[in-house]
């Protein structure tokens, strides 16, 4: 590989020599160590059979090791005064295409049909801005994007409540929105002074691949989101308090019912059922017409 982007000296002198200042809004944390990123490469298992997504390359400094890794690499730039950076950086990679996109706004399949040869297993590999780490993650898995694998960086207090398993403080609606199709790991910590400027927390690696079935399948997704948000809006309520304040009042006779019919205690908090209690529990409420 030729010289590393993410060598502290050289980012240093790239961002004087274009006279970058980093924008916190943007959540601008650069990675200045290489064998982090040799380790992001290993966690994601990438081969020439393998075109990447990356959202945010910064100026480029895993987005290098990802085109030495892949076939392909398609990276959605948000910041335009990056584009000169990366131009540079990047000059020497004929598989990197970056685009200036928010990748909330951006339609991702046709990205990915307009400049990968959809030929090659999808993956999506970053160190995510970290201000919009929830949002990216659900619009990838609603997106129509088909990826094998997600490989990110974010926050460890984000990557707790990913992996979060019930009776535990941090599990919550997001542990079971991106549980209930994703097997999620945690492949590595990171800590902060391996970025500049160095962020206010420590961070983590973590793995996502698509399940080949649903942990669960409910009869309607809606209302099981629904169920799921609605039971954990207030943690110290019993399930009871938390779903009567989500129907009414007026639904009581078939909230009951429904929770006779999926054996699940009113007086439970939402943080003791599993997955599949709250999909029981979503099927009973729908059959009770709640
Ligand atoms: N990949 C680089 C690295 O590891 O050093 C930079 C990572 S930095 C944590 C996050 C990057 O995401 C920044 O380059 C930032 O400009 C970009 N970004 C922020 N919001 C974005 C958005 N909505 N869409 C695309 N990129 C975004």
């Amino acid at each position: 590989m030729p010289e590393h982007i993410a060598d502290p000296a050289r980012t240093h002198a790239l961002l004087k020599k274009h006279g970058f200042i980093f924008k916190k809004s943007l959540g601008q944390n650069f990675l200045t160590n290489p064998k982090i990123l040799q380790n992001i490469v290993a966690a994601a298992e990438l081969s020439q059979a393998d075109d990447v997504i990356e959202v945010g390359p910064g100026i480029g400094s895993l987005t290098q090791f990802l085109a030495e890794a892949a076939h392909q690499v398609l990276a959605l730039e948000v910041d335009g005064r990056l584009l000169p950076v990366l131009a540079e950086t990047l000059a020497d990679y004929r598989n990197v295409q970056v685009v200036l996109e928010d990748v909330l706004k951006a339609d991702l399949p046709a990205l990915v049909a307009e400049h990968l040869d959809g030929r090659h297993q999808l993956k999506v590999v970053a160190n995510l801005p970290y201000y919009i780490t929830t949002p990216i993650l659900m619009h990838l898995m609603q997106s129509r994007l088909d990826f094998a694998s997600l490989t990110v960086m974010m926050q460890k207090e984000v990557a707790d409540r990913l992996t979060a398993q019930p009776n535990s403080k941090d599990y919550g609606s997001l542990s079971i929105a991106v549980q209930q199709t994703m097997a999620v790991a945690v492949a590595f910590e990171v800590k902060r002074t391996n970025f500049v400027p160095a962020p206010n927390v420590d961070s983590a690696i973590v793995t996502l691949t698509r399940r080949p079935t649903p942990l669960v399948t409910v009869q309607d997704q809606a209302a099981f989101d629904q169920l799921v948000r609605g039971a954990f809006a207030a943690r110290r309520k019993t399930l009871w308090n938390n779903l009567q304040n989500l129907y009414g009042k007026t639904a009581k006779p078939q909230l009951q019912q429904a929770l006779d019919a999926a054996a699940i205690a009113p007086s439970q908090r939402a943080e003791q059922l599993s997955i599949a209690d709250f999909g029981r529990l979503s099927d009973a409420l729908v059959a009770a017409g709640v």
